[in-house]
């Protein structure tokens, strides 16, 4: 990995500018799935950055991109058109753990590990001794108030059950950017609500920016910058001026 700036780009590299704090910045990106007739336009010629604290709610409806846009920003899909770069992250993010917390839409523990052993794992990868791991997986857990369910497998939660420990595994790395898409959308409003609030006190403890993708407009109204999706385009509202 190197220690400077790598964009992941579909354009040849353009130099690095030492003063762009943004932990992440898209510059005329586009992502297509597929190739001739098939294809499928995910986002188009999007332009955003996610600056240091930020508190961005994504919305939009079901097939308009906020997966996509999140895993670009992620730094899991490589663009077909445009550049991504990590600026304020020293570049691309990929396995340096401890920077961006991804929490994914779809199921993504492990199945063959139990919880406590899914939260610790990304901490182990990240050179964290095992009993170590363990104590912070155990706390995170605690904090999103399902430290009962430490020892159990994947296949005995429930879904909301689930998407609160892929909450904790994210939390648990401490990172500077979470990326949480449709975290709450297996939770009723109250476990919802919770949900929120802990990434958001979390968020606040750690010093991260936080990125949320919803349907829900309660939890929207929750963060104070909107971005909303439609058809692979991004309109941003409420954004920072930088
Ligand atoms: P959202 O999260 O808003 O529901 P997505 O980013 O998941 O939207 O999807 C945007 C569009 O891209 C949809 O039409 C979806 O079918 C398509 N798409 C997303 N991922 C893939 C993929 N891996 N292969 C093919 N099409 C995809
Ligand atoms: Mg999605």
């Amino acid at each position: 990995m190197t220690s400077g700036h790598s964009p992941v780009s579909a354009t040849p590299d353009t130099p690095p500018d030492p003063s762009d704090q943004a932990l992440a910045r898209c510059t005329g990106v586009a992502r297509t799935f597929g190739f001739g007739v098939a294809s499928v336009v995910a986002v188009h010629d999007l332009s955003c950055a996610v600056w240091p604290e930020a508190r961005i709610a994504v919305t939009g409806p079901s097939g308009s991109g906020k997966s996509t846009l999140l895993h670009l920003i992620a730094g899991l899909e490589i663009p077909t058109g445009g550049t991504v770069d990590w600026p304020g992250l020293g570049g691309l993010p990929q396995g340096r753990p401890g920077l961006i917390g991804m929490i994914f839409q779809g199921p993504s523990l492990i199945p063959t590990l139990n919880v406590t052993e899914n939260v610790a794992l990304p901490l182990q990868f990240a050179g964290i001794s095992a009993a170590a791991a363990s104590e912070r997986a155990a706390r995170a857990l605690d904090q999103l108030g399902i430290a009962e369910m430490a020892a159990k497998l994947p296949e005995e939660l429930s879904g909301g059950q689930a998407q609160r420990v892929a909450v904790a595994r994210a939390l648990a790395s401490r990172p500077r950017l979470i990326l949480a898409d449709e975290p709450t959308g297996q939770l009723d409003h109250e476990a919802a609500d919770h949900v929120i609030s802990v990434l958001l006190r979390a968020a606040d403890e750690l010093g991260a920016a936080v990125v949320v993708s919803t349907h829900d407009p309660k939890i929207a109204a929750r963060l104070p910058e909107r971005w909303t999706m439609s058809d692979g385009e991004l309109t941003q509202q409420n954004g920072s001026a930088r």
